[in-house]
């Protein structure tokens, strides 16, 4: 579905992963689950453009909701998968998820994540062969020229990506605006967090950006500012849950 102009998502927004357009050509944030695979010929085409078009893929981290296609893309297309250093080896399936348990739930919502998944094929994820690292600050040299702020905590290689010419910050997991565990909206720290701490203090660093379209691995789009967001963050983090 289209988000804003040259920028397209793939899923109905538990799962994300984002197509962005820039002089013709394509770069996709994340690669959500394997299912989405057969997804990509239609909305590249709804933005009139074509997998030929398509230049890189931008890992936030390396979770496997978010590597979903992406090593069947690097095989079949060569396309270069890019993902922070630091992140790099679970990306590649090196060294296991650093989350800390699930953290509170509700049966409902945390169920209809893992079917939703499951049936697109987020059991048999698979991991990347091979990745491209980059570095906090660096700006990377694909379509959107996406700017990487290094925001550790969820995993110590989170990264958001900064997209000024389309008014987009993509933050990954470094916050959710839905929560796929308890189905609770609005922006929070993400489920399967490694060090919520870290995460939390982590948001210092996009929460000046100026960005119209706050972009998450999960949940829906959030337009009330970069500083709101990490405001209702923060103070849902501080608040004793009851
Ligand atoms: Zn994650």
């Amino acid at each position: 579905m289209q988000v804003a102009p040259s920028l397209h998502r793939l899923g109905n927004g538990l799962i994300n992963s984002y197509l962005v357009e820039e002089a013709g050509q394509v770069t996709i944030i994340d690669a959500g689950v394997p299912g989405y695979w057969g997804d990509i010929p239609a909305e590249l085409a709804a933005m009139g453009r074509s997998i030929e078009d398509v230049r890189a893929i931008v890992l936030t981290h390396g979770h496997s909701d978010h590597i979903g296609f992406a090593e069947r893309m690097r095989r079949e297309r060569h396309t270069p998968v890019q993902v922070h250093e630091l992140d790099a080896a679970l990306a590649r399936g090196e060294v296991p998820n650093p989350a800390k348990g699930l953290g509170p739930t509700r049966i409902g919502p945390l169920v209809r994540f893992m079917v939703y998944g499951g049936l697109r094929g987020g059991l048999r994820n698979r991991p990347l062969g091979e990745v491209v690292t980059f570095g906090d600050g660096a700006t990377l040299d694909v379509p959107g020229s996406p700017r990487v702020i290094l925001t550790p905590g969820h995993t110590p290689g989170s990264a958001a990506l900064y997209v000024p010419s389309r008014d987009a910050l993509f933050v990954g997991d470094a916050l959710a605006t839905y929560a796929v565990t308890t189905g609770e909206e609005g922006p929070r720290v993400a489920p399967f967090t490694a060090d919520a701490d870290e995460a939390v203090r982590s948001l210092a660093r996009i929460e000046n950006v100026d960005a119209r379209w706050v972009l998450p691995g999960h949940g829906e789009a959030w337009t009330g500012g970069v500083a709101e967001a990490v405001r209702l963050v923060r103070e849902r983090a501080a608040a004793p849950r009851g």
